[in-house]
């Protein structure tokens, strides 16, 4: 038995045979066929190209049926690649003046797409790459009328590869697709993105412990610990059953709770709301009974496009989202872009250290058309639902009072044009840097509430950077120091009347629960499929027996 360790991304237990697909990076056509007619050449590429177009056509409309627009908007992108005139200028000429196959010519220029961008070491850059290989691959395809592949993908099987396109993963049949296993570890993928959205268990960052030769082997894909045990010795074939059962087990009795309070066993209650970056997370939401919205990451509707969102797009997205969630509450934080969340457009400087650098409400105070119209947006939503609005990133008083008078500007040009809204519109600070944490005691004066992003507040505390690999054993949200700084935010806030919440990856860590409780945080918003299990958690605690106990033992 081999054992490989890889990141979870989509979780669940699978057994199954492992076919392992070339690597992506062998789509190269490194033959440099010679050609008599190059006319002729040139009808079987534009014949190709007609093809892969109605191909990535089809794919946008079933994406854009089964799961949502944004998801589809990938495909769009591909069929604007593949009809990008420079690169097919650069494809033809090379047909005509090289006497080359057109396979051989759109390998040929793509590779010097991805060897140029290569050199460019960025995580937005590389996911590009994968879009250029994966154009390139199904042009190639198209123009062999090669559709040998699409059939294999869709026998019963888990798959493994270098990565996958996300033309190969919408492709997939989720009822025979029994897992996938990525040697890439860019979880943020779009492949990986799609694997989540359409439910397909998923571990990637598996590198070169992925070896060929696993090809055709019988596996367990344990999404839960990101682990791939290759011809499982007997013993563990039984204790992942026992996993499975007991997942599968645990998963029924979460269901048992929905509809439930979240109240401990001596009555207090906390909201446990859910973290969403799209629409297509409603479903989920939904699903794992959400008493609202604590955090949507209303920057991802700025990612992955060409150009800013309309007024209008976004003021669907939020309505969307009010409507769906039936007046419950919708916390909507306003622009969170820059650092590791870049759009080319915004065309944000190159720095040195993005995360402490030009980002968020900086940006948003520094270039108020785009606030303004995001914040037009979500007030014109207001008029339909329950939401409040939240800033990314604050470190001062000012900087939150400034933020509010954006708002009181664009609510009075909303009643000067009598376009309804929410007057009493509720903001909150996010708490996220240790600056905002100490001068809690102020800004709860100026706000309605808190929520503590405890994600970035460990990496500003700490000085340990949330993305840097190297760093990450160091990453540590136990760290005393972030749980006092709980404490002290909680503390500030009551004092001054206002809620608080934590929409950091902590609120899901049910080890932490009681300590949360035992603080008064009034509320904890996380990714759905861990609200469940979080009410169970918080039924079974009595708060008054253990605060004592929890706050030494934590704090
Ligand atoms: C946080 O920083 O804790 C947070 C919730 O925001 P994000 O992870 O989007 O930075
Ligand atoms: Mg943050």
């Amino acid at each position: 038995m081999t054992v490989l360790k890889g990141k979870s991304v989509v979780k669940g237990i699978s057994f199954g045979k492992l076919s392992i697909k070339n690597n992506v990076s062998d789509i190269y056509c490194d033959v440099k066929c010679k050609i008599n007619d190059t006319e002729l050449e040139v009808r079987r590429y534009e014949n190709g190209k007609k093809i892969a177009i109605d191909r990535l056509k089809k794919l946008y409309d079933k994406v854009f049926s089964e799961v949502d627009k944004e998801s589809a908007m990938i495909f769009e992108v591909h069929k604007m690649m593949i009809e990008d005139e420079s690169y097919c200028g650069s494809i033809l000429d090379l047909i005509r003046n090289e006497k080359v196959s057109s396979e051989y010519a759109v390998s040929c220029i793509s590779k010097k797409m991805v060897d140029k961008l290569s050199e460019v070491d960025d995580e937005y850059i590389r996911e590009r790459i994968a879009d250029i290989k994966d154009v390139s691959l199904l042009l190639t395809d198209c123009i062999r009328g090669d559709s040998h592949e699409k059939c294999e993908m869709n026998n019963e099987c888990i798959w493994g590869a270098s990565d996958f396109t996300p033309s190969q993963i919408a492709e997939m049949n989720g009822e025979t697709t029994k897992g996938i296993l990525i040697r890439s570890g860019a979880v943020n993928s779009h492949a990986c993105i799609l694997a989540k959205a359409m439910n397909i268990l998923c571990v990637a960052g598996l590198g070169d412990l992925l070896e060929e030769e696993h090809n055709g082997k019988d596996i367990i894909l344990d999404g839960l610990s990101g682990t791939v045990y290759i011809e499982p010795d007997i013993t563990t074939i039984n204790r992942l059953k026992r996993k499975f059962k007991m997942c599968k087990k645990h998963y029924e009795l979460l269901n048992n709770l929905k509809g439930k309070e979240n109240i401990t066993m001596d009555g207090k209650k906390i909201k446990l709301y859910a973290n969403i970056g799209s629409i297509s997370d409603l479903d989920i939401v939904k699903g794992n009974d959400a008493g609202g919205i604590g955090l949507f990451r209303s920057e991802f509707l700025y990612l992955r496009r060409k150009n800013y969102p309309s007024e209008e797009e976004q003021f669907n997205a939020y309505k969307k989202v009010l409507e769906e969630m039936e007046n419950k509450e919708v916390i909507i934080r306003t622009l969170d872009i820059g650092a590791d969340k870049k759009a080319e457009y915004f065309n944000l400087p190159k720095e040195d250290n993005p995360a402490m650098g030009y980002r968020a409400i900086r940006i948003c105070l520094d270039r108020p058309q785009i606030f303004k119209q995001q914040l037009r947006a979500i007030l014109r939503a207001s008029a339909f639902g329950k939401v409040s609005i939240m800033f990314p990133m604050i470190i001062s008083v000012e900087e939150f009072k400034s933020a509010k008078k954006v708002v009181k500007e664009v609510k009075r040009e909303l009643k000067e044009n009598n376009i309804p809204f929410d007057k009493n519109i509720k903001m909150g600070v996010m708490i996220e840097t240790p600056a905002a944490v100490f001068i809690s005691d102020e800004l709860a004066r100026e706000a309605d509430f808190f929520s503590i992003g405890t994600n970035d507040l460990t990496q500003y505390s700490l000085a340990v950077d949330r993305q840097n690999n190297k760093v990450s054993d160091m990453y540590d949200p136990y760290h005393k120091s972030i749980l006092r700084m709980i404490k002290l935010v909680a503390d500030n806030a009551h004092k001054h009347g206002i809620w608080v919440g934590i929409c950091g990856e902590l609120a899901t860590d049910e080890n932490l629960t009681e300590l949360f409780l035992s603080l008064d945080i009034d509320e904890l918003s996380m990714s759905s499929p861990f609200i469940l299990g979080i009410r169970k958690k918080v039924r079974e605690t009595n708060v008054d027996e253990i605060r004592e106990k929890v706050i030494k033992k934590f704090l």
